[in-house]
């Protein structure tokens, strides 16, 4: 297991504060992981200065045929890779190797094609005797940080738009989570020329702060909290570097009295409890109409009671268990004080699982009110509340009463309802009569406090590079 920093073309362990890389299944230690020292953050930052000048000059081209060299390794590494990631986070191995690695390679395949495809207006001649041409040049080294929920793909994510567009990176992974980060250092090392891409491990507060406050950094690319995300911007005002933000979500559902009521329990116990709820788009508010309400509510209770979770047989496991026994206990104590109000009734799960794995079951918070902090708040676990409307609520007014604004849905057979609902929902996106569905074609990212950095898709290019205005006298 590789447990050594990438800083330009060196392999180095860590030296300060050792963080206990745990398995979420056992509870169990797998490896005690040091983290980054200041000279190393400052060498990490220094190797992707140095490499900046010759890999920003590299034709798109050149760019392009390194992602799709790390896209074809990714796939020849695939079951190491995702034997890491299942024992790191407790995912089921077969939706790692199914769903999320080739989602990575894909990522990679999709920028090396989009970078080549980069264009803007034409050039013109807009004050006589003068032209004026567009340019989309890198920004510089980018620090990009990410969480524990899909350590590689937040990886791929932040890795290829920003290589694409030519810049240099320093990765810091989720201290709880470095182990697929470090092995895919291993690959990247093999493809790519030394510095273009570094990765370091550690705690926030500790290398994640350097990072942000480096003098060296030019933009800094955060998947995380909405905390951690206002402690990036305090720390971009001091030299005004370029911020990319992702900052969660508490996704709402509106099924209307028309939806096809089998799809939307078949869908919700897919995208409401996947990775137990530990994702930012999660189906986890949900607005059910008074006509559909009690079915809705007994058929999604049945269907969630039917999860399969640590079983010894890990085909047929549907979903983890939470990341550290903190998540687990902050979504335990969410669900309790949920259950402390009268008009609300659990009615499945509602605690932990059995045994020394972080779980806890998939659960239905049945009678929510809007005000309830369990609709408010992200709750990142395997917990979905339903709440009540009519025709004479403001559902919509409901749904867009949140400081999120990722992930929404709507549920009907009404064309018509679901463009105009689709229209005024404040989220960055909207599925009708689906959730959860991402393609690296399509933007992902937020309104309000979940960010405004886009992931995936042209749009993720555009913010990874700078638009720049040439004018040539004649
Ligand atoms: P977190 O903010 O605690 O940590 C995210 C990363 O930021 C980690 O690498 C962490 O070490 C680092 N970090 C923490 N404090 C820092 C600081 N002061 N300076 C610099 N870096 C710091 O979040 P988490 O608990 O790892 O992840 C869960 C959160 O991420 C949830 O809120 C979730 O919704 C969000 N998330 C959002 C998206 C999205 O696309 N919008 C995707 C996945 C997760």
């Amino acid at each position: 297991m590789d447990t050594q920093m990438l800083i330009g073309a060196k392999f180095e362990a860590g030296t300060e504060t050792e963080e206990k890389v745990l398995n979420p299944r056992t509870g169990e230690t797998i490896l005690a992981m040091p983290e980054a020292n200041p000279d190393q953050i400052d060498r990490a930052v220094a190797a992707a200065r140095a490499a900046f000048p010759a890999w920003s000059k590299t034709t798109p081209a050149e760019r392009s045929a390194k992602l799709l060299a790390i896209a074809d390794a990714i796939e020849a590494n695939l079951e190491t890779l995702a034997a890491l990631e299942a024992l790191n986070c407790g995912k089921p191995i077969e939706g790692v190797k199914n769903d999320e690695i080739p989602a990575v390679a894909d990522c990679f395949r999709f920028f090396a094609g989009a970078v080549r495809n980069m264009h803007g207006p034409v050039a013109g001649s807009y004050m006589a005797g003068h032209t004026s041409m567009i340019r989309r040049d890198p920004i510089g080294v980018v620090a990009s940080i990410a969480p524990w929920n899909y350590p590689i793909m937040m990886m791929a994510w932040k890795l290829a738009p920003a290589l694409a567009g030519g810049n240099t990176v320093v990765m810091k992974p989720s201290e709880q989570t470095p182990l697929t980060a470090l092995a895919f250092a291993r690959i990247l090392s093999a493809i790519l020329p030394e510095g273009v891409v570094n990765v370091i491990v550690g705690q926030g507060g500790s290398v994640g702060n350097t990072l942000i406050n480096h003098p060296g950094v030019d933009m800094v690319s955060l998947t995380g909290d909405i905390a951690t995300g206002k402690k990036v911007l305090v720390a971009a005002s001091k030299t005004v570097k370029r911020t990319h933000l992702e900052l969660g979500g508490k996704a709402p559902v509106l099924v209307y009295g028309d939806a096809d009521l089998e799809r939307v329990v078949d869908g919700l116990k897919a995208f409401g409890y996947y990775n137990a709820g530990q994702d930012c788009t999660a189906a986890c508010r949900v607005y059910a109409h008074a006509s559909i309400y009690d079915n809705f509510v007994a058929d999604l209770t049945a269907a969630a009671a039917s999860i399969v979770y640590d079983n010894p047989d890990d085909s047929l496991n549907e979903i983890p268990p939470l990341i550290s026994p903190r998540q687990r206990d902050r979504v335990a104590s969410f669900v309790a004080r949920a259950a402390e109000h009268k008009h609300i009734e659990i009615t499945t799960g509602g605690s932990v699982g059995d045994g020394t794995g972080f779980y806890f079951r998939p659960t239905v918070v049945a009678g929510a009110h809007q005000a309830d902090e369990i609709v408010q708040r992200e709750v990142f676990g395997p917990v979905v509340s339903v709440t009540r409307f009519t025709d004479d609520d403001d559902v919509v007014g409901w749904a867009n009463d949140s400081n999120y604004g990722l992930a929404s849905s709507v549920w009907t057979r009404d064309v018509g309802r679901a463009m105009e609902v689709s229209a005024a929902l404040q989220y960055g996106c909207t599925w009708v009569n689906t959730h959860f569905m991402l393609v690296n074609e399509m933007p992902h990212g937020g309104l309000k406090q979940s960010g405004y950095g886009k992931d995936m898709s042209m749009y993720a290019l555009e913010d990874y590079t700078a638009v720049r205005h040439v004018m040539i006298a004649h």
